[in-house]
């Protein structure tokens, strides 16, 4: 006979992102008592952390804009940063054949080479009248798209982002992550010279006034403090005995835990996962990231906020002028920070040596730096997280199927980034969203609404 449940679930929580603070914050909201969140490093926030140098000069893991779906997060965020935040319009463009045109670009290629703007019109014409059936994304951007916005723009820039062939990618997460174009829109682009940049989720955004996205988690750190085990890795996860074990030997035992590690790792320390599900881990695919920071001694010459690069020339797919979205990420007033992101893989390795040369080169060949700009830079910064971006491989969503069910067979919840493994719920508002509603769920019986699926015999399974 089993023990009967306990009214109060002692729950672990493995990470200290957004994820997991989301599940901490909520916690503590509903007066809960028996949990703890165990996290392998010194600090929280996970990817979204933030650093400052000693020069002065702060930077995230990437540019990490925020915009939110849901009201819970927006009153959060309201709440952590009060005023202490800038509002901002987006202003995003792509720099491509020598010259910048606006984001996104399908809708807005009139300024390009009359070639390019034939082709892309030509190819859209085209993808429309034969309606390709597709089964991955570069089939997928042929059949929406046409040949020509595909290769000059679509499957070079998702290249250099996704460090993975298109081919090998699939299409659902595509949502609001792609902006689609139709023929009446870029008609009035390219004949009535009407630019179409409003497009997306993020068109206005929030960014806290001091210490850079990681601020925001900082902050709830306060709420999580008392439960909270830094410098405390996961080692293993033993599902009969439920109990976690750290690779300081301490054991922890759970009723219900909640994974925001990557999904991978998580089940590479599972004892006795069963070979099918250890086999599952083969389908899922992650790229990694160099990301450069170059702070310059001058003031930027622009307000643009962030700018995409298709073209294989220079190595970073995006440049965010940081300092554009507060004056506080620098040293001094008066300079400039640029935050550039290079993704890598063994599908595209990138040379951790060179880079931050090589990022400094694309700068000035971009005309982002002039070359005197050279002698003014008065730091930089570099950081290679292994994962950043979990790959929506075709593999994927039955790899997730097979995993996903087992998991909660064994009351583990895997959510978040990496722990959830779905790029297109993998922003920081999706993920500490999964921790509140995975508490929600697990306390209150709600349903899940953020977390999704994906992947055979899954469907209905999102609901204790
Ligand atoms: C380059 C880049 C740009 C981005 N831009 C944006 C943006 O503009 N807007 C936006 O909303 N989001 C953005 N994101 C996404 C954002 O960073 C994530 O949504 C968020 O960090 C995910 O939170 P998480 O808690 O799920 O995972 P993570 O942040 O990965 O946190 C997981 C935590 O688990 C810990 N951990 C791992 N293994 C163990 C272990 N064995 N034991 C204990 N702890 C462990 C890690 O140390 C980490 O603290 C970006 C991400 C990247 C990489």
């Amino acid at each position: 006979m089993t023990a009967p449940r306990r009214t109060e679930p002692r729950i672990v929580i493995i990470g200290a992102g957004p994820t997991g603070l989301g599940a901490g914050y909520r916690l503590q909201q509903l007066g809960h008592e028996d949990w703890v969140i165990l996290e392998a490093t010194d600090r929280v926030g996970g990817l979204a952390t933030s650093f400052t140098d000693e020069a002065g000069f702060t930077y995230d893991i990437g540019g990490h804009v925020m915009f939110s779906h849901y009201d819970y997060y927006d009153d959060l965020v309201d709440k952590l940063m009060g005023g202490d935040y800038t509002e901002l319009q987006r202003e995003a463009w792509v720099w491509m054949e020598d010259r910048f045109i606006p984001y996104p670009f399908q809708n807005n290629i009139r300024d390009l080479d009359p070639q390019t703007v034939f082709d892309c019109v030509n190819g859209l014409i085209k993808a429309q009248r034969e309606d390709k059936p597709f089964s991955n994304f570069k089939e997928w951007v042929d059949s929406v798209m046409g040949a020509g916005i595909a290769e000059h723009f679509m499957i070079p820039y998702n290249f250099k982002v996704w460090a993975t062939p298109a081919e090998l990618m699939n299409f659902v997460w595509i949502g609001e992550r792609v902006s689609v174009v139709d023929t009446e829109s870029i008609l009035r682009n390219v004949i009535l010279r009407e630019d179409q940049v409003s497009w997306g989720p993020n068109n206005t955004f929030k960014y806290p006034l001091r210490g850079g996205t990681g601020y925001l988690y900082e902050g709830m750190r306060t709420f999580v403090e008392d439960h909270l085990e830094l410098e405390t890795p996961v080692a293993s996860v033993d599902p009969v005995a439920k109990q976690v074990r750290t690779a300081d030997g301490r054991t922890w035992d759970y009723d219900v835990l909640l994974n925001t590690m990557p999904l991978n790792k998580l089940i590479e320390r599972t004892d006795g996962a069963p070979a099918e599900v250890a086999g599952a881990v083969d389908g899922l695919h992650w790229s990694g990231s160099h990301i450069v920071g170059v702070g310059v001694d001058r003031q930027a010459d622009t307000s643009k906020n962030w700018i995409y690069f298709p073209e294989p020339d220079v190595p970073f797919y995006r440049v965010t002028y940081l300092s554009n979205y507060s004056p506080y990420m620098t040293a001094k007033p008066g300079q400039t920070l640029f935050l550039t992101e290079t993704s890598q893989s063994h599908h595209k390795p990138e040379d951790a040596s060179t880079i931050v040369q090589r990022v400094i080169d694309g700068l000035v060949s971009t005309k982002l730096m002039e070359e005197a700009d050279r002698d003014l830079v008065v730091t930089t910064w570099l950081c290679s997280p292994e994962m950043s971006y979990p790959v929506p491989s075709v593999t994927r969503d039955t790899a997730l199927g097979t995993i996903q069910p087992w998991l909660r067979s064994q009351d583990i919840w895997s959510r978040g980034r990496f722990g959830a493994w779905l790029y297109e719920i993998g922003n920081m508002d999706h993920s500490a969203m999964q921790g509140v509603e995975f508490v929600d769920a697990v306390l209150e019986g709600k349903p899940e609404t953020v977390w999704i699926p994906r992947g055979e015999g899954e469907a209905g399974a999102g609901i204790r």
